[in-house]
């Protein structure tokens, strides 16, 4: 498979020895956290596996990758200056936009030097005794620390298709998630795209402008509403620029994290005529919250939803010409239940004569071959196999690093049957080990960059609480994790979450367990529930 241009040799530098702080990603966690911790003056590393910040932003280089929160709104709060000095271009900026921001961050604050690129983390172990943790690299370097970070991504473990013969293939085959820096050139060439989520929504139409032919291998469709992408005017910078604030703290009070009015009444209480002008609305303002939250009961009611629904089949009926085609990319799960998607002429490319859709719930995947793929009714043959096969989310990342903690417990082990977390953000068995964005908090459903900028504040607090009193160590204890993951399914059971088969619920990962990892509580009600474990003195937590 073709990768990234990251195969270079690893940092030339040592990592020390010993620091008070190991962080894991050089992601938006990662770098926020190495900023905060050098503010509060304990030592710190990070060691990231690629060879610059960015994350997600790093990784993902796939023609037409873009960020679905708007740039002005999915940008760091902490710093005054940078928000008022940083000049976005586009409402919905691409990935090297969005990548051109993390790099001017590690800049201004100068984070690279503590960040040892290109190293991977493969095992960390707690020693209980002294109350550290020893994190290893895949270089073979040792750091010993007090305080173990894994801020290593939601959506960073990427995932092949589990298909017979994926090494058979002799053309070129990509992954989404680890696109060649220098880019792709399709033209001419015969293209397949394996999976229909985001990052396939987002490329197909870029690549099918390129490609002589494109065929799309889909499982399940994406419900996607048109992004309406654009520059940004000087005007509504300056409006925001200048209510920064206030709109930072009624971000942090939202329930996605990002304000929106909030809605009074039921779907089923208004006349389809009102129903269909909202979402119609919500469908020319081009965003995902606008429709998610048009309605009180969208996530709750199967019958509320399905009005949503079908307002967004009826469009992928007018859109595309062909009436199987737009049959078959009509989703039969409830509206917003798997993340919706924001594109540009998504539908509208499945009308070009070069683009063809292959349904596999009537003609599955049988093998890849050594020219392409053969379904179960006929092979087709490709110069390049694209797969946006997407990730093992959520916690893929953090069980591929062999983490063992009391008495040797590793966290594959602990999670076997779903993740078990306290607020999402530790784990009982492995004190002093933290997780930003992790299962069990809102994470995923939410405009990360607020969540990752709590979960860092409250974590270094936790970590100050400790230094402040005397203290070595907290580690929550199972009673209270297990009343918090006893909540997190209640509160998933409310909504129509579970009815759909996806990666929150770790539905396209073989083998793992069906289980909705992320809160969906809302991000102000998290952030209460969080402020106040903290406010009782770590209710919940064992502090020795
Ligand atoms: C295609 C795509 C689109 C997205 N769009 C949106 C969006 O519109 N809105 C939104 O809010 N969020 C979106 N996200 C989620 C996005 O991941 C977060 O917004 C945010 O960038 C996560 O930052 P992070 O630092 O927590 O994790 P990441 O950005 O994933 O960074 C984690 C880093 O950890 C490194 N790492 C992992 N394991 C190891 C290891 N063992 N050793 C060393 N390094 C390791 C990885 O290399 C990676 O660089 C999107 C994600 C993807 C993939």
């Amino acid at each position: 498979m073709s990768v990234s241009s990251n195969n270079q040799s690893s940092d030339p530098r040592t990592p020390p020895a010993s620091v008070d702080v190991v962080v894991v990603g050089a992601g938006f966690s990662g770098m926020y956290l190495l900023h905060r911790l050098r503010g509060m003056n304990l030592s710190a590393v990070v060691f990231e596996a690629g060879t610059d910040v960015g994350g997600t932003w790093y990784w993902n280089r796939y023609p037409g990758a873009r960020v679905d929160v708007e740039s002005l709104a999915y940008s760091y709060s902490f710093s005054e200056e940078l928000e008022q000095e940083y000049e976005w271009e586009e409402r919905y900026p691409t990935q090297p936009e969005i990548l051109r921001y993390a790099q001017h961050v590690a800049d201004r604050f100068d984070l690279r030097r503590d960040i040892y690129f290109r190293t991977r983390v493969t095992a960390a172990a707690y020693d209980e005794d002294e109350a550290t943790w020893t994190v290893r690299t895949e270089h073979g370097d040792a750091v010993t620390a007090r305080f173990f970070v894994m801020a290593t991504g939601c959506l960073s473990a990427s995932k092949l298709p589990e298909i017979p013969g994926l090494s058979r293939y002799r053309g070129a085959t990509y992954h989404t998630a680890h696109w060649p820096h220098e880019g792709v050139d399709f033209t001419g060439m015969r293209v397949g795209i394996i999976g229909t989520g985001s990052s396939g929504v987002q490329s197909i139409p870029v690549i099918a402008e390129q490609a002589a032919d494109l065929t799309v291998f889909q499982r399940t469709p994406a419900y996607s509403l048109p992004a309406r992408n654009r520059k940004l005017r000087p005007d509504e910078i300056a409006e925001m620029k200048a209510n920064y604030r206030a709109f930072r703290q009624a971000q942090r009070e939202s329930g996605f994290g990002l304000p929106t009015p909030i809605p009074t009444k039921s779907a089923l209480e208004v006349s389809e005529e009102e129903r269909n002008a909202v979402y119609e609305q919500a469908w020319e303002a081009g965003s995902l919250v606008a429709i998610l939250t048009a309605y009180t009961d969208l996530t709750t009611s199967q019958e509320a939803n399905d009005t949503a629904k079908a307002f967004v089949h009826r469009k992928i009926h007018e859109i595309v010409k062909d009436p199987q085609t737009a049959q078959d990319l009509c989703p039969d799960y409830p509206l917003g239940t798997k993340r919706p998607c924001l594109d540009t002429n998504y539908y509208e490319t499945y009308n070009r004569d070069n683009v063809h859709l292959v349904n596999l719930r009537r003609t599955p995947i049988v093998e890849i071959t050594e020219r392409g793929v053969r379904c179960s009714d006929r092979e087709y043959e490709f110069d390049a196999i694209v797969y946006a096969t997407g990730f093992d989310a959520m916690t893929g990342a953090l069980t591929n690093v062999d983490i063992r903690g009391k008495d040797g417990l590793s966290i594959k082990e602990a999670w076997h049957a779903g993740p078990r977390t306290y607020l999402g953000i530790a784990s009982a068995g492995f004190p002093n080990l933290f997780m930003i964005t992790g299962p069990g908090s809102p994470s995923v459903l939410s405009n990360m960059i607020v969540s990752i900028e709590q979960h860092v504040d409250w974590v270094l607090d936790a970590i100050d609480h400790l230094g402040r009193n005397g203290l070595k160590a907290m580690e929550p204890t199972l009673e209270a994790q297990d009343a918090w993951v006893d909540h997190v399914n209640e509160i998933a059971s409310y909504t129509l979450y579970p009815k759909a088969n996806s990666w929150c619920m770790g539905a396209n990962v073989p083998g793992k367990p069906r289980v909705f990892m992320p809160y969906a509580g809302g991000v102000g009600e998290y952030r209460k529930k969080c402020d106040e474990v903290a406010a009782r003195g770590y209710e919940g937590f064992v502090l020795s």
